[in-house]
Parts: structure tokens; sequence; C-alpha cells
């Protein structure tokens, strides 16, 4: 096992690694930004630098200064979390060369999945069913992209093979829209991803979002761990996710799931990583390949009492999975709900002081923040402050826990999205179960105030 680990990043996930680094009697470095100076994990931290001022690309981007990090505290181990250098295949390739264990999966793994177009091509050689569309990127001329989309079937939608975050996706509904579409993203994704390809997928109109997480080691052993039903968006953004999927049938899951692990192993895929699919008419389809731990991972760590972030850590040292396949057990079911600073129904962030922070407790109720009274959020990063994750024997107990635990929250000083998640809670179709990847949409449209 490391002696010492670095860990790039911040937030709660920041947090989060440095428990499992706790736990596991490995020492935790962490790093922070100007702005970041009075964060929890930084004034709990044993060791921390300061890498850089408040703008991402000059301290979380900034990878000579995390790498000179690592250099002086003599950190063995890089911990990459989720966003900032997560997915950079470059960075992680640095790591490796400058002498340090990059956790996460190979330069080359993070380098194809980061591609959505080889992405896909990989996993259709694997075996893995995906959204049907074009065999890779799209080409310049109009009469070849219209013969395409023809093929494919309105309504079509094009992204950008660079994309993430939920940018750079256009919907298509008519040919008289293609070219101009196509001509937009390609821009806009030159723009901002650095790559101008794009590829079309037929437009799934009343899919879910179900995605499967897996963990794999050095040794060719791979195991998963049960899906996540992400459906609940804005903006192709996840803003509550649960676990196990309501609704949806064990065989079917057993058989996606199964395909995921073969995959990870005839691409030599190591750590852990989550398969994304959309899930329409008891079909699923590959979207997706996130190479990184994911933000809902504790939904997942709740219903199998695995420590996915510790597991990383060990997988990454070397170490073979502690468990097979056939010891993963789901129990019960998890909800999280995302706890951002902004207002709760125009979305507009709301960075600043907090002056009270109450967080929930009680039976089966897990905060996972590193914010507190007095704690000011900065206005230069991602809006989301915390999560609530609740466990119970049932979707119902479930549902009336974190019901119970969004009564108990107070924050204030600053917005957050308590006040929608509260009535998404008691929403009669959510809590149903089962609503695809545009009810929340419709719903916020419905609810205009
Ligand atoms: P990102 O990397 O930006 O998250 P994804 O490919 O994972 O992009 O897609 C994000 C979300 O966009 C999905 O969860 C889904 O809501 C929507 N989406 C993507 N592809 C399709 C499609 N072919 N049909 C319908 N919705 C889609």
């Amino acid at each position: 096992m490391f002696k010492k680990i670095l860990v790039a990043n911040r937030g709660e996930i920041a947090l989060r690694i440095q428990r499992a680094c706790r736990e596991l009697g490995v020492k935790a470095v962490m790093v922070y930004s100007e702005a970041d100076r009075e964060a929890k994990y930084v004034k709990l931290a044993e060791e921390a630098v300061c890498i850089g001022p408040a703008p991402s690309p000059l301290s979380y981007l900034n990878m000579p200064a995390i790498i000179s990090a690592a250099e002086v505290t003599d950190a063995e181990a890089i911990h990459p979390g989720y966003g900032f250098l997560s997915e950079n295949a470059d960075f992680a390739e640095r790591v490796e060369k400058s002498g340090f264990q990059f956790i996460g999966p190979t330069p080359e793994s993070i380098r194809i999945m980061g591609d959505k177009v080889s992405a896909k091509q990989a996993m259709i050689r694997a075996g893995v069913p995906c959204v049907p569309g074009s065999e890779g990127e799209l080409p310049d001329d109009p009469v070849q992209i219209r013969r395409i989309a023809k093929a494919v079937g309105y309504p079509v939608i094009i992204k950008a093979a660079g994309g993430g975050g939920g940018r750079g996706m256009r919907v298509v509904h008519t040919e008289a829209a293609l070219v101009n579409a196509v001509q937009m993203t390609k821009a806009e994704a030159g723009a901002a991803f650095g790559n101008p390809a794009v590829y079309m997928e037929k437009f799934l109109q009343n899919p879910r979002h179900i995605e499967i997480q897996i963990l794999a080691d050095k040794h060719r052993n791979a195991v998963y761990l049960g899906e996540r039903d992400c459906s609940m968006q804005r903006r192709h953004q996840k803003v509550i996710e649960e676990a196990p999927a309501p609704g949806i049938p064990r065989k079917l899951i057993e058989r996606i799931g199964e395909r995921c692990v073969a995959a990870c192993k005839k691409i030599g895929y190591r750590g852990a990583g989550t398969f994304e699919f959309l899930y329409e008419n008891g079909e699923f389809y590959f979207i997706e390949m996130n190479t990184r731990v994911q933000v809902e991972h504790p939904v997942t760590e709740w219903i199998t009492g695995v420590d996915i972030v510790k597991t990383q850590i060990m997988v990454a040292a070397g170490e073979k999975l502690p468990f097979t396949q056939r010891q993963i057990e789901i129990r019960g079911h998890a909800i999280e709900c995302r706890v951002n600073a902004e207002d709760p129904y125009k979305f507009t962030p709301s960075p600043g002081r907090i002056t009270t922070w109450h967080a929930p407790g009680g039976p089966g109720v897990r905060v996972d923040s590193h914010a507190y009274t007095n704690y000011y959020v900065p206005p230069n990063y991602d809006s989301m402050i915390g999560k609530i994750i609740v466990h119970g024997d049932t979707r119902e107990e479930a549902l009336a826990r974190m019901r119970t635990a969004l009564s108990e929250t107070v924050i204030e000083g600053i917005n957050t999205n308590i006040p929608l998640h509260r009535e998404l809670m008691v929403d009669a179709k959510f809590t149903t179960g089962g609503t695809n990847i545009h009810y929340l949409e419709e719903w916020l449209a419905h609810h205009k105030r």
C-alpha cells in the first residue's frame, strides 16, 4: 500500500478521498487554490499545498503545479477525483512519467474512452450495444450527412466526440435543419473541447439514463456493482440519482453488467469506471464511459457495501479486488440529492458565505460535504456543495428518509436547491419511479414561478 497520496481535487470529493486515505492508514496531501484555503479538508489535512490562484486553469488544471506538489511532499500516487484533470490522458501520462501512480485507468484507456467516437467503436467490438447512429465521425459533405441521417431516422442528435458535462449536443428534427446544426455543433465543439469532430445518434424519445459501475484490478479481475438510475436531469446534468433502478428486471441488469465486465477485460481496464446507457423499451444503448469515480458513487456503495474510493486506491497499489462477482449482493435502496448553491428554480449560481449549516442525520443518512457554518462558497467552481444520500430497506423507506433528511437540513446565507428536492420527493411520478430523462425539465416547465 502507498504511504502517501496527493489528492488533486477540491470540494466534497477531496474530503471523500481524504477520508478513504485515513481509513487505509495512508497519508493524504491536499492541494488547494487561494480560494479554497478555508476548506474543511485543508484545515483537517496533515499536509496541504497551495497550487495557485482561484481560476482553475491556474490551480486545479495546472499540471506542473500539481506534479511539483507531489514531488515536494514525497507522495507516491495521485488521486484525480472527478472533473478537472481526472479524464485527461495527458495528465495521467505525465503523472506516470514523473514516477507517480495515477489512481485510475491507463492513459490509453482514458484516451480511447475520452473520444466518444473511439469509445463507441471499442464498445461495438466488445459486444456492448450502442445507440444506432453514424459509424464514426460525420463527414463534411452535406449530401453524405443527409444520407446518414435518413438511414438513422429523425429525430437525431449531433454530439461532439470530445464533449462532456452535458455540453456539445444538438437535437435535429428535420432534414432542413440538419446541415446547419452539424456545422454549428462542429464550431462549438472545436472552441469548447479543442476537437471539432462530431457524430450522429438516433435521438431516443423517452429513455432513462441507467449506468453500470465497474471496478477492475491490474490482474484482469473485474466486477460490476449493479446499476444506478440517473434520469432526473436538467440540461443533461444529473440532479438526483438512485440505486437500484426502479422496475428494471434483474435479469436485464445482469446481462448488461456481464457485458460491461467482459468489455473491461477485453480493453484491459483497471480502476473504477462507469458505463452509461440510455434504456428504452427493455433495451440498453451505450452512450459513453466515464473513466473515474463519479459524483453518485455513494448510492452504489450503500447498496453493495463496497467502498469504491478505497478500492480504487487498493487496486492502483496493485492489490487484487477483495471480492468476486458472486460476493456482490444488492441490499435495499439508496437515493442521492445533489445540493447546489443556486436558486432552486432559476438556477442562477449563489456563491457566498454560509451563515447556518445544519446537516441532517439519523439512521440511513449520509452527508458528503466540505461545507460548514461560516464556510464561504467561492464563485469560481461548480455550484455543487455537497450530497445527501439515504438508504432504506425499500425505495419507500429511502424516500421517507430523504424527506425527513431534507426537512432537517438548514442552509442559510446562500440559496440552495433544497426546496426543489423537497418538492420532487413528494412528486407523484417520481415517487412511483421510472421517470425518463426529460421528466425533470418538463416538471420545471410546468412549475414556473
Ligand atoms: P456528457 O458526456 O456530456 O454527459 P452523454 O453522452 O453522457 O454526454 O449524454 C448526456 C445526456 O444527454 C444523457 O444522459 C441523455 O440525457 C442525453 N442524451 C445523450 N445522447 C442521447 C440520445 N442519443 N438520445 C437521447 N438523449 C441523449
